[in-house]
């Protein structure tokens, strides 16, 4: 490769990489090992912006601790299971889970996800992702659903997980329980209904203000605050519901808000969870008005079977019929609905499978304590959520796509039958229970046609990767993993449910770091996300720019902020990319061999300094995740230090082949840079090891070469060449803004001052760089003045003198500025014109110019700190 061109060279060592397994996980080292809870990719299919560079930057955490000569555990892995895949295939076939078939649905489910594996392994590939798959897994696979499987028998065995019915979270379009954690909550606009209830037996009514009228079938009671001094003569008489005429009882309760509607709570079963804690603390009966698909029960009279948004118009048509609506307001209000399709929840009593958390909560916090957060910050969002928790966690879902909970039951007395943990993986919807009948009563068994929330999955990944209960040396070996790497809008989910799962388990944190990462949001400022379609392709832009520059533009975002994808930083990236590699070929016109460290002058001294301290830094920020620390001062050394500066001042030592100290500098501080690179840049970084240093530096990759150590710190000699680096610069911007050519030669600088001295000995390499004939460093010189011009002020002259303006010009010029000089200064200049008058002149109308000069030369001046820097021509 000549000119920087990434997308052939990132091609040819994506497939090198490959070839020389250089990712793969050493089962047999005894290297210190660390290991990634990968996160695994939902098969969607398409990559967006926010996976480019959440992987990126887990691929930089990997690869910088694979340098570190870690053995890194890295799998590439996918989560095939799940609603996602099931919302799309129904949209693509035109089907739901009542019209086809259990097993014809899951075998539709199944080949559509598997279909983008490969692709999504090659997205992986051209982003740069050191995922090893010899340790590859998938989480719909029998291995792994097996170890999903044996996690809950065990809970089982524990009295961990219960099945009981509660009311729970219910989404009618998806036809399935939902966990809290799978609820999110939308602002709509919705209609409040002010309606008449009449009181039992008069002719009096109370008014009732509810968004919700298709509930009034199930109204149990009604509440009105205890000091509501208009209304609180009522508790104790009845109401009679419009449409149903159904006798309720007005009670009196202090979680009424008075000032809210019509100060009057319609209490049903269950429209919401205020409904429930009514419900509970009354002791009132469970009727159930909406059905699992979302249509009105039987207990809705007239209205049943249908669905819930047209019951609710059909009822408040009837109530306006009827002479009971007094008024509609519209009501801004929070609802709550489901994270996968986005339609509303219902609060729905269906017998469910649950995980117990309530008794955990202080688990997690200790656990959670013993991880150590990046950033720390993002701990808090954990502790919040635990600390909010109210209900266990259901974990069983009415849907067909995921993992089977492995148990019976009989049909008879509901006794349970687990599953044998030798006979998991087991699917009870087809497969034999361990026994023929009940052990209790001799009834039928029923395979469990449930399966597991998603989470129940994903929560032993860390289980699963270090091999529990398949061999325990390894499980030893390799648990608790290293790092977890997640965004932060699933800490609710996957992280808690993750440490509550491993705590259950094993009784230990699953890992010791984890990672947060923000979200890549879209130019209107929202996350992206495949569902709200304002993903960003990061192909074309890979096409354009190469990964290499893409992965720039994911080091720049911090950790646990979110970030708006700016193009412009790409661009960047591609631009700092060429100039490493440009710096690259120059320096390899230096370096064919490996330099011994030879004698090292100031420039030398001082870059290897600053290129020492670098290290430690760099370091530090890698060790800390901070990626977007790393490169920014990576690539403020490698521009600016190295390439705009040092390179400038060390280029004609070139000519001395013995120079070892320049070689031995420019050689150690860019193969260093370049490595601390490579976990960010592998692409480019690699290019340039292979290309200039391999042979020298002997590693078969530079991503699995030794990581660069501090060569020396000296503070004194870096100051001094920072004051070196700073009149270097100012005598090529003085040339620069001239217009001058860079090597044009110079007659002479002279360095001026108490603190010229410091720069005794680097003469050589100040000449040099800067083109100039002579040096000399002095404590002081004798600059002389001289008057080299009048420069008449036009702007005065003409509104004075009007047409005589022009005759005083050119008489003024007749004269020796040097001599007249004074008398305009002090005012004293009389000339006479034509016309015989006189006139006298100051500074006002001619300006003097003057230039310094030394030895009769004329100089100009620059200041660098305290010194003056005399240039001549
Ligand atoms: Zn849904
Ligand atoms: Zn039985």
């Amino acid at each position: 490769m000549t000119q920087y061109d990434p997308v052939p060279m990132e091609r040819k060592w994506q497939k090198q990489w490959k070839e020389w397994e250089l990712y793969k996980f050493d089962f047999d080292s005894d290297r210190p090992v660390y290991s990634v809870d990968n996160p695994p990719r939902y098969t969607s299919g398409s990559l967006h912006l926010g996976h480019a560079t959440g992987y990126s930057l887990i691929d930089f955490a990997a690869r910088y601790r694979r340098l570190r000569g870690y053995n890194v555990f890295f799998p590439l892995c996918f989560d095939v299971n799940g609603t996602p895949t099931e919302v799309r295939v129904e949209k693509k076939y035109g089907i739901n889970k009542l019209s086809v078939s259990r097993q014809e649905y899951i075998k539709l489910c199944s080949e559509y996800a598997e279909s983008f594996i490969n692709e999504m392994t090659l997205q992986f590939e051209i982003l740069g992702e050191s995922m090893d798959p010899s340790i590859y897994y998938q989480t719909d696979a029998p291995y792994y659903r097996r170890i999903t499987q044996i996690s809950f028998l065990r809970l089982l065995e524990k009295g961990l997980a219960y099945k009981g019915t509660y009311p729970v979270n219910w989404c009618p379009r998806c036809m399935t329980a939902l966990a809290d954690a799978e609820v999110e909550y939308t602002d709509n606009v919705t209609k409040l209904n002010f309606i008449k209830f009449m009181i039992k037996g008069t002719d009096d009514f109370m008014i009732i203000a509810t968004t919700r009228p298709e509930l009034i079938c199930t109204c149990q009671v009604v509440a009105v605050h205890p000091e509501d001094k208009e209304r609180s003569h009522h508790v104790g008489k009845k109401l009679l519901t419009p449409i149903y005429e159904k006798e309720v009882d007005i009670i009196a309760d202090p979680k009424v808000d008075p000032t809210f509607g019509s100060g009057v709570v319609m209490i049903c079963t269950i429209g919401d969870k205020d409904d429930l804690e009514w419900v509970m603390k009354y002791n009132l009966p469970l009727e159930k008005g909406i059905d699992e698909q979302g249509r009105m029960t039987e207990v809705a009279g007239k209205y049943e079977g249908l669905p819930v948004k047209e019951a609710r118009q059909r009822i408040i048509e009837d109530i306006e019929i009827a002479g009971q609506l007094i008024r509609k307001e519209e009501l801004q209000q929070n609802v709550s609905i489901c994270w996968r399709c986005h339609e509303p929840i219902e609060y729905l009593q269906v017998p469910q499978w649950f995980v117990k958390i309530l008794d955990f909560k202080d688990d997690v916090l200790k656990k959670a304590e013993e991880i150590k957060w990046f950033p720390e910050f993002m701990k808090v969002r954990l502790q919040d959520w635990v600390n909010s928790l109210g209900w266990d966690w259901v974990i069983s879902r009415q849907r067909y796509f995921a993992t089977p909970i492995p148990i019976w039951e009989c049909v008879e007395c509901g006794q349970v039958v687990p599953a044998r943990e030798e006979d998991c993986y087991i699917d009870p919807t087809t497969d034999l229970p361990p026994v023929e009948k009940c052990p209790k009563c001799g009834g039928e068994l029923k395979g469990c046609e449930d399966v597991f929330d998603t989470w129940m999955d994903s929560s032993i990944s860390p289980l699963y990767n270090t091999f529990w209960e398949r061999d325990a040396e390894r499980f030893d070996w390799l648990f608790p993993m290293s790092m977890r790497p997640q965004s932060h809008d699933i800490i609710r989910t996957w992280a808690f449910y993750t440490i509550l799962r491993e705590h259950l388990a094993v009784g230990e944190k699953p890992w010791d770091h984890i990672m947060i990462h923000g979200f890549i949001m879209s130019s209107d400022g929202t996350p992206m996300h495949s569902s709200l379609g304002n993903v960003i392709d990061p192909i074309p832009i890979l096409e354009d720019y190469g990964a290499d520059a893409l992965r720039y533009y994911a080091s720049t975002c911090s950790l646990g902020e979110d970030n708006a994808f700016r193009e412009k930083d790409v661009k960047h990236g591609k631009k700092f990319l060429t100039k490493l590699w440009n710096i690259g070929r120059f320096i390899s016109s230096f370096v064919n061999e490996k330099p011994a460290r030879g004698e090292l002058k100031l420039p030398d001294v001082w870059i290897l300094s600053k290129f020492s301290r670098l290290v430690e830094s760099v370091t530090n920020h890698y060790d800390n995740y901070n990626f977007d620390k790393a490169i920014r001062e990576l690539e403020a050394f490698a521009w600016h230090e190295l390439a705009d500066h040092y390179l400038e001042m060390v280029k004609y030592r070139n000519r001395d082949k013995d120079d070892m100290g320049v070689r031995f500098t420019l050689y150690t501080t860019f193969l260093g840079v370049i490595k601390m690179m490579a976990p960010i840049l592998p692409h480019v970084t690699e290019e340039i090891y292979q290309s200039f240093f391999q042979e020298m530096d002997g590693a078969k990759s530079v991503h699995v070469s030794d990581w660069p150590e501090p060569i020396l710190v000296d503070e004194d000699e870096e100051e001094r060449g920072e004051f070196l680096k700073e009149v270097i610069s100012a005598i090529r911007k003085w040339k620069s803004e001239r217009g001058m050519a860079l090597n044009h030669e110079i007659e002479l600088v002279e360095l001026v001052g108490e603190k010229a001295s410091y720069l005794l000995g680097v003469e050589r390499d100040i000449l040099e760089t800067v083109r100039a004939k002579r040096l000399q460093i002095v404590s002081e010189i004798e600059l002389e003045e001289k008057v080299t011009n009048l420069k008449p002020v036009l702007s005065k002259l003409g509104p004075e003198f009007k047409q005589q303006a022009k005759e005083i010009i050119s008489k003024v010029q007749q004269f020796d500025p040097y001599e007249i000089a004074p008398s305009i200064e002090t005012g004293t200049l009389e000339i006479a014109l034509s016309d015989g008058t006189k006139v006298k002149l100051d500074g006002n109308y001619f300006e003097v110019e003057k230039k310094l000069t030394l030895g009769g030369k004329e100089v100009e001046t620059l200041q660098v700190r305290d010194m003056l820097v005399a240039i001549q021509l």
